[in-house]
């Protein structure tokens, strides 16, 4: 399993944990609190506690603002709006929780799903103002339909007779949906449907990009749709928004680490990376450097595009090889491969059978003429233009000796050993002697 495969893993399973400690701290809540016997204590509790959320929310927003990750700073902020507006549901606005419910998960699709960009872009403001308007129509609505004998909407009654009126009956008329079949009392059926919807949406995406930041959404979503769902039992709105916040944070983190230790390109590991493992080798190990043969003229023939396409494969090879090593890419359409624990002689065999796979793995491209080609051809020609094209690749291996006293001085010598590969005639293992 190479860490990009961890990472994502550990960024599935970590929101369910956490969802799960919050349960159990809500179960135990009554037996913690009576642990606080000083009443200045426990006034102190009751003032921070509901405040919580709002300090995650606004490290999430923050966090956001420094990454120029719009889709971040909205998802934070459609978060804090609905634990608000859930919170002052007692005031005389009942509604508002099963709405929040119905249009929570469509925002976190529509907002987790924007590509980053800058706050100040078009999308940004646009998807920003998309949330105040939403903010304003609901609170009209709700305070309409639950309050009919309230001063406001009688003045509006009285200023528009018709409309004041249709509005009010149209609005309850509306409201019906989010009424109607509840499940476990409170939840209704139309936004478990949105719920699922945005699940489905947020796992095809994590699916395609294994963007980590996306199980961040689905896990968050999850916690605070739960919180709301269970917002007559205190303090359950607290712990699952505060928990919806940790996970965006913690994801963020774990996002930032992929960005600066996961090549983006190829997901294999990056030169810190193999900086930092080279710092903790001991003395027994011998390092690999491989470059892929004649890639220019690849890229030449095929184009950039195609050439992207075919180093993401080789990396694929690449990362799979055996014996205990591990692979980065260097940078380019170079590789290397650390082999702990093995002479150059013992990583041999397997750079061997790594050489030998990508030798005989015909990949598939698509010529660079399709571009050109005309559209009757280009419908029924899915396989005339798919060329098969023979990629190869030369390796140099050097381990740790009396002269090569250090990673760097190894890397070195393996970098010479590859060139002298390259001069005899590429598609060969050549190991320093
Ligand atoms: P040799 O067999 O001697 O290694 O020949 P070469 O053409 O592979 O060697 P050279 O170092 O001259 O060229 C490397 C080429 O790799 C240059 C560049 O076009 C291509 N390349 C480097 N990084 C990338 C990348 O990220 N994507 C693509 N498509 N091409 C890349
Ligand atoms: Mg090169
Ligand atoms: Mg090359």
């Amino acid at each position: 399993m190479n860490i990009s495969s961890k990472r994502s893993l550990y960024s599935l399973v970590l929101p369910g944990i956490l969802i799960i400690c919050a349960s159990l701290l809500i179960w135990r809540w009554d037996s913690l609190i009576e642990n606080v016997k000083d009443i200045n204590e426990f006034r102190a509790l009751l003032v921070i506690l509901p405040m919580v959320p709002y300090i995650l929310f606004f490290i999430t927003t923050i966090l956001g603002l420094r990454t120029n990750n719009i889709g971040l700073i909205l998802v934070s902020l459609s978060y804090a709006v609905s634990y608000f507006a859930v919170n002052i549901v007692d005031i005389n606005i009942s509604s508002i929780p099963k709405i929040v419910l119905f249009i929570l998960p469509l925002n976190i699709i529509l907002f987790s799903n924007l590509k980053k960009r800058r706050f100040t872009s078009k999308t940004g403001t646009t998807c920003f103002f998309i949330m105040i308007f939403q903010i304003i129509i609901i609170w009209f609505f709700c305070y309409i339909v639950d309050n009919p004998d309230s001063r406001f909407v009688f003045d509006l009654n009285k200023e528009f007779p018709n409309v004041g009126q249709k509005l009010f009956l149209h609005s309850k008329f509306f409201f019906k949906i989010f009424s109607y079949d509840l499940i476990f009392d409170n939840i209704p059926f139309i936004s478990i449907l949105s719920l699922f919807t945005a699940m489905l949406i947020l796992s095809i995406n994590l699916v395609n990009n294994k963007n980590i930041q996306l199980a961040g959404a689905a896990g968050s979503l999850i916690s605070a749709f739960i919180g709301i769902s269970s917002s007559s039992v205190q303090p359950a709105m607290m712990i699952y928004f505060s928990t919806a916040g940790l996970i965006l944070i913690i994801t963020t983190i774990e996002a930032s680490f992929s960005m600066a230790y996961i090549d983006e390109l190829t997901g294999l590991a990056g030169r810190r990376s193999m900086s930092e493992a080279m710092m903790n080798l001991g003395r027994n190990y011998s390092i690999a450097m491989i470059d892929i043969d004649l890639f220019k003229k690849f890229n030449d023939t095929y184009g950039h595009k195609t050439g992207d396409q075919v180093l993401k494969m080789v990396a694929a090879k690449i990362a799979t090889v055996s014996g205990n090593a591990k692979a980065y890419r260097f940078g380019g359409e170079e590789f290397t491969i650390i082999f702990p624990g093995k002479k150059a002689d013992e990583a041999k065999p397997y750079l061997e059978e790594l050489r030998e796979d990508i030798e005989f793995t015909p990949f598939v491209v698509r010529g660079k003429e399709r571009k050109g080609s005309s559209p009757e051809n280009r419908g029924n020609n899915s396989f005339a233009n798919q060329k098969t094209a023979k990629v190869t690749i030369s390796i140099g291996v050097a381990s740790y000796s009396k002269i090569l006293t250090k990673p760097e001085k190894v890397l070195k010598a393996a970098d010479k050993v590859l060139y002298k590969a390259k001069r005899a005639g590429r598609n060969k293992v050549l190991i320093q002697k």
